[in-house]
């Protein structure tokens, strides 16, 4: 009775399926048999009964806050601004070499005057 199952068929079958209805349902529905919806699920290689506990994948969040430096390079609202983003010295918001520039004493700082 391989004859019956046009495309369509096939189709509803396979919906039906994925919703997960008993094959006594889904052969109800498309007025076939139970057997002939559990013989041909099992030729289309559909897959085994849906499980109800189906859960989607855990996903890991990876922090994406780690420190770095907050140096900014160039000047804001220019193309290009940035800030450095190297990994800060330890207890402060630079890197060692923006470290030394932001805690220069002011006397060491070039006096354009
Ligand atoms: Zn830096």
């Amino acid at each position: 009775m391989e004859s019956m199952w046009t495309p369509e068929l096939m189709e509803q079958l396979a919906a039906l399926w994925a919703e997960g209805h008993s094959t006594a349902e889904i052969g109800r529905r498309l007025n076939i048999s139970k057997n002939a919806v559990v013989g041909k699920a099992h030729r289309l290689n559909l897959t085994p009964r849906p499980s109800p506990l189906k859960r989607p994948p855990t996903r890991r969040v990876v922090s994406t806050t780690a420190p770095s430096c907050t140096w900014p390079l160039g000047h804001p609202g220019e193309a290009g601004f940035h800030f450095c983003g190297k990994r800060p010295v330890s207890g402060k918001p630079y890197c060692t070499e923006h470290a030394a520039m932001a805690y220069v004493a002011p006397k060491n700082q070039h006096n354009a005057a």
